[in-house]
Parts: C-alpha cells; structure tokens; sequence
C-alpha cells in the first residue's frame, strides 16, 4: 500500500529555507523590511496598488470590514459555501450576517439570487453595506456582475481571494480589484503560496490602505498630518482608535516573498492536475463543479459531486473508502449558516437549498502542485473501488 496522500500540502525549496534563515540571522524579525518586500511581490503580480500584510487571512477580512465602516446595524452578506472566516468577519465588526444561495453550477454566490435578495431587502429598508463573494476552489465568481450590482444597490465589494491567487477573471488577475474595493488573501500552507500563517488585503484604495495599515498596528499612527492637534516630538506617536496587533513577521514575509517567485509555476501545475483529473474520472458517478468560461481558476481545491442517485453507497460510505484507501479527502464546505453558532442567530436547514443540497454530495480530491501524475490515476481507481463500479 502506497502512503498517505494529503488532500493539499506545501511546496517550499532550499530558497525558501534560506530566506527564512536569512531574516533569522538578520537584525529584524518583525517590522522590518521582509514585509515591504512581500507586500511589492503580491500587488507587483495581481496589479493591485496597495498590499497590506497581516497575521493571517481572517484577520485581513475583519479589519477591511472595519475599515470600510461596518458596524453595529449593517449587514455583511456572503455566500454559504465558504469557510466560516468570510461571514465572522461581519460578525466582528458588530454587523449582523446573511448568506446569498450559490449556483448550482460553480457553487459560487449566484448574482441572480444575490439581484433578488437585493430587491427585497430594498424594500425592506436592510440593503448591505458590505458583499464578500467567495471564489470558491479557486474558480472566479461572476465579479462583472456583482459590480454592476454594487453601483446599483450601493454595497461595497470584498472579494474573499483565498483559493484563487493566480487565477483570473476576464483577463484581470485576481487581486487587482478591477470590480472590488478590497481583495482578502490568505497563505495557510494549503492554500496557493504560504508564509505558515498568513494573509493580505489589495487595494487600489488609498484612504482604505491606510486605514487597514492603522488598524493593524493598534489604530496607532505615527503620520503627523494624520494626528489630533500637533506632534509632540520624533517619538510621539498617537491611537486614533481601537485597532489590533494582526502584523506578520518577517519570518513569515521573507518565505511569502520567496514563494511569490513560484506562483506561476504553482499555478500551471494545479491547472496541468484539474486537466488530469478531468480526463480520468469520465466514466466515475461523480461530476465536477462548473466553470465560467470567462474565469481562470486558480484551483486551491478539484471538488467533485457525487451522483448519489447511480450509486449505492452513500457520500459518508464513499468518503470512508477512500480514506481508507490512503486517499486524503475532505469536504469543502459545511455550509456556514448550518454552524451551531449561525444557527443560534436564527439560520437553519433549508434557508439555502443549492448550497445544502451540494453539501449532501461534495468530496474534496487531493490538488497541490508536488502531486505526481500517478496519484491522479491512484485517486481514480480508489473512486472506482469506493463508489463500486
Ligand atoms: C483559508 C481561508 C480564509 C482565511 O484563512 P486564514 O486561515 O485565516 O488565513 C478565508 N476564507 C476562505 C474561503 C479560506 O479558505
């Protein structure tokens, strides 16, 4: 029996190790120049103005909530099918929460629903202050069209970008914020690149960066243009109001820096593995998630739905096989208003139909760019096992 295959793990070399030991051996280990360096990396490769780097990617979605205004009252909608981060985020803030069903096709918020819930909640006088579309796996949402959406019902937009660094949509990387103000990105080592923990918001947004940066280091800014009356002397320094400690390291900084350099060459390789996947689970009672011929995904995750109604066993059962067949599965995502915690908020089971439905069907595969070819065909065969045929 061959070992054990995660469904998403690293890839660092000698010149990510070195990089690392290089800031080790330096005189800063924090708040020093890694992070300017990584910040140039990501917005130099999206196109994107402003990068701010910070401890991890739920913290980059809180504090851009926060700096786009949100409060107690507002409402911050986001898609169900993503990690519990994207919606916490509002939460923080002291914003209530609310979920847009997905299409069925991309599992990705669908902007029908969404102009639907935007016309009630117009009447409702409950209009969002803020839409976090989530693109999930990696596969772009339809961006264009919640823009056009945005301009009409006035929300902002905070593109949740964790699994899509290295994609893009119509031609526009994502990260650029061609059709949001913000993009959040996270470099938890499954995701794209890593710096272990990690995240960063892009921004084109000038007010918004430095609010973000603020926010990040205690409110506190050392700027005196920026300052209540006058400074006091080279070291004076003022809180403007409640923020955090959400800085990176550079520990962390010089390893994203150094990852940056592979994010092609990452990104082909989860392409090249999709296109594999593609071909060799025809024939399987399974099917894959659509995708929007104008997006390039940037394939954190290859999903695939179970067609339950052909097969025997059931998801749990098939799930069950293929870890015991050494395979690493998972299950993106439970869907967030089914949490414990959303269901205290009054959110319960069919609220959501696309997205619970696709919850009742989904298995994450393996996907990281140091698959070899052969463990596409070994995944394939363990599905054949698993689901019978
Ligand atoms: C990973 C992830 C985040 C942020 O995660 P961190 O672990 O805090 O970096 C946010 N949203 C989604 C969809 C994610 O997958």
């Amino acid at each position: 029996m061959s070992s054990f295959l995660p469904y998403g793990r690293q890839s660092l070399d000698a010149e990510d190790l070195q990089a690392v030991m290089d800031v080790l051996k330096s005189d800063f280990l924090t708040q020093g120049p890694a992070i300017g360096r990584f910040e140039k990396a990501v917005t130099d490769w999206c196109g994107a103005k402003h990068g701010i780097a910070m401890s991890n990617g739920t913290a980059t979605l809180h504090l851009a909530a926060k700096a786009m205004g949100l409060k107690h009252g507002d409402w911050l909608w986001t898609s169900p099918i993503t990690f519990v981060a994207s919606a916490n985020a509002g939460r923080y803030c002291g914003a209530n929460v609310d979920f847009v069903d997905v299409d069925p096709g991309t599992v990705n918020l669908c902007p029908e629903r969404l102009e639907a819930k935007l016309q009630q909640a117009e009447k409702d006088g409950k209009l969002p202050k803020i839409v976090v579309p989530v693109h999930f796996a990696g596969q772009p949402c339809a961006m264009d069209r919640i823009h056009a959406l945005g301009q009409k019902y006035g929300f902002k937009i905070l593109e949740d970008g964790a699994h899509a660094l290295g994609g893009s949509y119509e031609d526009e990387r994502i990260g650029n914020c061609r059709w949001s103000d913000a993009v959040s990105h996270s470099f938890h080592p499954v995701k794209i690149v890593t710096s272990g923990e990690g995240g960063m918001i892009t921004t084109n947004d000038d007010e918004l960066a430095w609010k973000i940066g603020m926010l990040r280091t205690h409110g506190i800014t050392r700027d005196a243009d920026r300052m209540v009356g006058e400074s006091e002397g080279p070291w004076y320094y003022q809180q403007l109001e409640l923020g955090y400690n959400f800085r990176m390291t550079d520990i962390q900084a010089a390893l994203g820096a150094s990852q940056m350099t592979k994010l092609d060459a990452f990104a082909a390789r989860r392409r090249e593995i999709a296109a594999l996947y593609d071909q060799a689970l025809g024939g399987l009672p399974l099917r894959p998630l659509a995708r929007d011929p104008k997006g390039i995904s940037g394939w954190h995750l290859y999903m695939i739905r179970l067609n339950l109604a052909e097969i025997s066993q059931t998801r749990r059962q098939v799930f069950e096989s293929l870890r015991a067949q050494g395979i690493g599965v998972n299950v993106h995502y439970i869907p967030v208003h089914l949490q414990p915690d959303y269901v205290r908020l009054g959110f319960h089971a069919g609220m959501f139909p696309e997205a619970e439905q696709y919850y009742q069907e989904a298995i994450t595969l393996p996907m990281f760019p140091a698959m070899k070819d052969e463990d596409i065909l070994r995944v394939r065969d363990a599905l054949a096992v698993a689901t019978g045929v």
